[in-house]
């Protein structure tokens, strides 16, 4: 899976102002990405360059393997109108058209108009019943969602919302983003410029810049919990005396996980050379962290509450991303600091565990553990 959009040393000079600066990153099909910082921070200049609205004066940007740099006035045009869906946080509607018209004008500068077509992406908006409607006539929530349908009715490689909410009262705001969550889970790839960190949770990833540079760019939770399986996959590989190497960790899917490995790279949480995997520290400290809450938690099903398998490990796979390092303490000394799970394998130690080994090895009463 090639990377939709590919952003290299990036950088925008405006006379006096670096609006941005050396900016990298990539971004896979279908993902929901936020594009976060304070204002002036060079968002919008990203997403207008990205959408072909701007320049940059260093760096290139790849949208589906095209250079933008590359294409003249007239196949940017055309860039625009084929493979970009835009929304403004001003809605930009023509306020003398329909809301049926507007989304037909986007029709037309792509190649012909198609009037039942765009009824029926104004219907997929909710706004079936306001179709002959002018911008005037409708709420901010519904001119931002007439806005959604025109942005969508070329079916665009990509989606660029600048923020898109920031107009609109928090019932509306609820009703777009509920808009933009259907539209991730259809498959739309999506850059959302906010700065509701509120918003940024619900993406899969989020792009931080202040001052023009990427600050960092922070996996979102689905995401967290793919490197976890990952990390954990690379521990056991270990325990079991073999080296991790790709072909082994191919289990969550042979093309996605080259994209989470390299992320993880970028996160200082593996090595990786050719298809050979070793932990870093902080891999490690987080791998052992989870094989240690999810042994832990197969103890505790297994032994203290006799559930078997599979459902001890179902319960145990989803207890190590929520068991806090306090609830993890507790169940370790509630369970007398096991060595091992039920099946052999060694937990790894925590804090609360002594080195030599001397714990009491004594049950504590259930209670101890509320
Ligand atoms: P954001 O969207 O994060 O608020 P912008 O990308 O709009 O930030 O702007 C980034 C910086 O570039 C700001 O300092 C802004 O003043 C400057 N800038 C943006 N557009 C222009 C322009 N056309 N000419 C000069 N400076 C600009
Ligand atoms: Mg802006």
């Amino acid at each position: 899976m090639e990377p939709v959009i590919q952003v290299e040393h990036l950088t925008k000079q405006y006379a006096g102002v670096r609006a941005l600066d050396d900016v990298s990153f990539a971004i896979e099909p279908g993902q929901w990405v936020a594009i976060m910082g304070p204002s002036g921070s060079g968002k919008t200049t990203l997403i207008n360059i990205l959408g072909g609205l701007d320049t940059p004066t260093g760096g290139r940007a790849l949208v589906d393997g095209v250079e933008l740099a590359g294409l003249d006035e007239e196949a940017l045009t055309r860039y625009r109108s084929e493979k970009v869906g835009f929304v403004f946080q001003q809605f930009h509607l023509v306020p003398y058209l329909s809301a049926l018209e507007n989304v037909m004008l986007a029709q037309y500068f792509h190649s012909m108009t198609d009037e039942k077509q765009a009824a029926e992406s104004l219907r997929r908006v909710g706004l079936g019943d306001r179709l002959t409607h002018l911008p005037s006539q409708l709420s901010g929530g519904e001119q931002q969602r007439v806005a959604i349908a025109r942005a969508l009715i070329n079916q665009p490689k990509i989606l660029l919302a600048d923020e898109p909410t920031g107009n609109l009262d928090e019932k509306n705001q609820q009703i777009v983003l509920n808009l933009f969550h259907e539209l991730h889970a259809a498959g739309q790839t999506i850059l959302l410029v906010t700065h509701d960190p509120g918003i940024g949770r619900l993406t899969d990833r989020r792009i931080e810049l202040t001052h023009g540079r990427l600050v960092q760019v922070v996996p979102g939770a689905e995401e967290e919990v793919r490197f976890d399986h990952l990390l954990e996959e690379i521990l056991i590989c270990g325990e079991r005396g073999t080296e991790a190497c790709v072909e082994q960790l191919a289990g969550v899917g042979p093309l996605e996980v080259n994209h989470l490995l390299a992320h993880m790279s970028e996160l200082d949480l593996l090595h990786r050379t050719d298809s050979h995997i070793t932990l870093t520290d902080r891999g490690r400290k987080r791998a052992c962290d989870l094989v240690r809450r999810r042994r832990l938690a197969e103890r505790l099903f297994m032994d203290t509450f006799s559930i078997d398998d599979p459902e001890a490990d179902d319960h145990a796979c989803k207890f190590e991303h929520i068991i806090s390092p306090d609830l993890d303490e507790k169940i370790c000394t509630f369970l007398g600091h096991p060595r091992t799970c039920p099946h052999g394998h060694p937990i790894p130690p925590g804090p609360c565990c002594r080195p030599n080994g001397s714990s009491s090895n004594q049950p504590l009463p259930i209670k101890s553990l509320l």
